[in-house]
């Protein structure tokens, strides 16, 4: 039998929405928050909403 990810560390990605090992995750490169292995393996560093932040051309800081 596979055990189910109900496991104590289970925490959302705010990458891709699934459900993944915080222990197996890393956090956002800019606030920290969840992104799961799986995003990881495909070059993702900043969660969703830090990802919009970033592709928002006012949010650019061009010195
Ligand atoms: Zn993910
Ligand atoms: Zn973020």
């Amino acid at each position: 039998m596979r055990q189910i990810l109900r496991e104590r560390d289970a925490m959302i990605c705010r990458s891709c929405s699934n459900e993944e090992r915080a222990s197996e995750g890393y956090p956002c490169t800019n606030c920290g928050t969840f992104i799961c292995i799986i995003c990881t393996f495909r070059g993702v560093i900043y969660c969703r909403k830090c990802e919009e932040q970033m592709a928002d051309p006012r949010n650019k800081r061009s010195a």
